[in-house]
């Protein structure tokens, strides 16, 4: 399948933090030292260390081919904790991150300026994040740490690790490594980031220009989900805890990733859609998966072993039914029923997280307000904003009959 975003090789602008980021990594996480349980300490915001990499290498570190640089890392026993909590192989891991030509840059896909690397395997997410989201993440992180223990299906951000470098003489780098919601087997097809809130949420493409890779928003959302009812009541009652987490930690403007991936070939004119190609088998799988889940009560499904892992906001299978969003649509929508819904997947997590309601954000709200509806736009109190969150969620998933 098609890449996304431009691998990093020699005589790319950022190749050096590249290579800085995973010496890094490979130091911190290859370092020996036994898993032990967790104590309050660790979760302390002064739990960070220095790492000095000097070209010639150290007692402790490799030799390398760029300029000297340090190395932080924040509360690395915690991290350690959720790796496993999450899954994660540490062998693989190292691999994904530090293996050769491992990192692909996204174009810049949000608004903040913040870049994004994606491993060749399109397991993890590297995001550089401003100094106060890191402080938010510390803060909050024996709250996240309870919570994503408590709540095996949490849809928030999965956090693996907080790092920071800092060549000598240059700026200081700070950067998360997360889970990527869309590494699936699947295609994804149209990818939506969605907040609840209705001004400027749209995407500044024009129609011919959006593609699979074009993060679409809350005003070009034209589907409705239908999800069966133990999905449907699972999704609203961990909506609802994840939104409360983020309110009590004093947190807004995240939203609802969501990717969906076509079942059968809807390349009909009006998506703008490539067929794709669901195998027969899979198919059969698929209608499996619809029945066996009214009578099973597992939370984690696969058929027969022959389908990948079955959870909340992940490989979901559901139904898309298609809404009118402008006119144009509108005509086209009023096409027969098997026009209307198809039969998808779903991907979809909560992310940027770290954004506490400051000063900034405070004074966004109240300049937009001068002009615009003060429910329409993003930039809301927490607690405004979780239940807009969470109307919206409401508005968008309903119950399959
Ligand atoms: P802004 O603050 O302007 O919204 P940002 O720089 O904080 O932007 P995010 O909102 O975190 O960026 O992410 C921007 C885009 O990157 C998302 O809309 C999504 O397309 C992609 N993205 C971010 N996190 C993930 C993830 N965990 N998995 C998959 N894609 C992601
Ligand atoms: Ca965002
Ligand atoms: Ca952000």
């Amino acid at each position: 399948g098609k890449k996304l975003g431009q691998t990093i090789l020699k005589g790319h602008k950022n190749y050096d933090l590249m290579l800085n980021l995973q010496l890094g990594i490979r130091h911190s996480v290859g370092k020996p030292g036994s898993m032990r349980e967790l104590r309050a300490g660790d979760f302390d915001p002064r739990e960070k260390f220095w790492t000095r990499f000097p070209p010639e290498g150290s007692k402790i570190t490799p030799p390398h081919h760029s300029i000297e640089f340090r190395w932080k890392d924040y509360c690395p026993m915690v991290f350690r904790h959720l790796r496993k909590l999450f899954i994660v192989d540490l062998a693989d891991y190292m691999l994904a991150i530090c293996g050769n030509d491992a990192l692909r840059e996204l174009s810049s896909p949000g608004k903040s300026g913040s870049a994004f690397y994606l491993t060749q395997d399109d397991q993890f997410i590297i995001k550089t994040v401003k100094k106060s989201e890191v402080k938010v993440l510390i803060r909050m992180l024996r709250n996240y740490y309870r919570h994503v223990c408590r709540y095996k299906n949490s849809l928030v951000t999965k956090f693996y690790g907080v790092h920071c470098v800092k060549p000598i003489g240059g700026p200081k780098v700070r950067f998360i490594v997360m889970g990527n919601l869309f590494c699936s087997e699947y295609h994804i097809h149209r990818r939506f980031d969605l907040k609840g809130s209705s001004h400027g949420r749209t995407t500044d493409k024009v129609d011919e220009e959006i593609d699979e890779m074009t993060t679409l928003k809350d005003l070009d959302l034209n589907y409705v989900f239908r999800l069966h009812k133990s999905w449907y009541l699972e999704l609203l009652e961990q909506i609802k805890r994840d939104c409360e987490f983020l309110e009590a930690e004093g947190i807004m403007d995240y939203s609802l990733l969501l990717g969906l991936h076509f079942h059968y070939d809807v390349s009909a004119s009006w998506t703008g859609l490539s067929p794709c190609s669901a195998s027969p088998k899979y198919q059969r799988a698929w209608s499996d998966l619809r029945f066996s889940k009214s009578t099973r009560q597992d939370r984690d499904l696969t058929v027969d072993g022959r389908k990948p892992l079955i959870r909340l906001g992940l490989n979901m299978p559901a139904r898309a039914e298609h809404t009118a969003r402008s006119e144009s649509d509108a005509l086209l929508a009023s096409g027969t029923q098997s026009d209307k819904i198809h039969d998808v997947i779903l991907y979809f997590g909560i992310i940027d997280i770290l954004q506490d309601y400051d000063v900034t954000k405070k004074l966004e709200h109240a300049y937009k307000s001068l002009k615009v509806d003060s429910n329409s736009i993003s930039a809301v109190d927490p607690k405004l904003y979780s239940r807009r969150f969470q109307d919206f969620i409401r508005r968008i998933f309903m119950e399959d009959e």
